[in-house]
């Protein structure tokens, strides 16, 4: 899972993680940034809004069964899509070699503003270079190699949230849609309403679930998933 901020990955497919989990899948979280820029404490300082922030994501991930989150420490609130970002996810890539990635949308869904934040766009554009070409070309950031990180070709892509963007394919989390609502609380200092978040997951995914054509009350997730030889 590679997304911009603790938690965004628990917003888009935490119901999914807790799936994959259950059935034995190891996941691992490359956090782009620590937060810092996040809530809105004005007397807290962004060192320790960024310590509370990753404390907040570590628990959201135990959750969910996953134990290894990893933090690149870009600065929140200007992620760019740079050389230096495509590196740092290509060695996180190289390091742990999966199967699939899973990241954001590197597209602005227009439809849903907030979804696009502009480091999530950042993100999700640098993840999709990672994946392809630089992870699996040795001559991209030949420093990787130096570290002895052998290129690595990722599977699968997945785009979670695709929205209005492209077809969509849906994971049912019907039986995991409660331990994604406690994953999400676990962001104490995002979240100041936490039975309207609580709320409004449970019409989001009931709604994705219709919308994939799910039996009424299922719960789901969606994603552009896309398969790479
Ligand atoms: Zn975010």
């Amino acid at each position: 899972m590679v997304t911009a901020h603790p938690d965004d990955v628990d917003f888009g497919a935490a119901g999914t993680v807790a799936a994959f989990t259950s059935s034995g899948v190891d996941v691992t979280y490359c956090i782009v940034t620590n937060g810092d820029a996040g809530g809105s404490d004005r007397t807290m300082s962004r060192a320790e809004m960024a310590a509370l922030r990753q404390d907040e994501q570590r628990a959201a991930a135990a959750v969910v069964g996953v134990s290894d989150v990893r933090f690149l420490a870009h600065p929140d609130g200007m992620v760019q899509a740079s050389l230096e970002l495509r590196r740092d996810i290509s060695r996180v890539i190289r390091q742990v070699r999966p199967e699939r990635v899973i990241t954001q949308s590197p597209e602005r869904n227009w439809a849903a503003i907030f979804a696009s934040h502009p480091d999530h766009l950042a993100a999700g554009e640098a993840a999709v270079c990672a994946v392809y070409p630089d992870a699996r070309n040795p001559f991209a950031h030949p420093e990787l190699l130096d570290e002895g990180l052998e290129p690595w070709s990722v599977a699968q892509l997945w785009v979670m949230s695709p929205g209005d963007q492209g077809a969509g394919m849906a994971v049912e989390t019907s039986a995991t849609v409660e331990r994604k609502v406690a994953a999400l609380l676990c962001h104490k200092s995002q979240i100041g309403d936490p039975e309207g978040v609580k709320q409004r997951i449970y019409e989001w995914a009931r709604a994705q679930a219709e919308g994939a054509g799910l039996p009424q009350g299922s719960s789901a997730e969606l994603f552009r998933v896309t398969l790479i030889p």
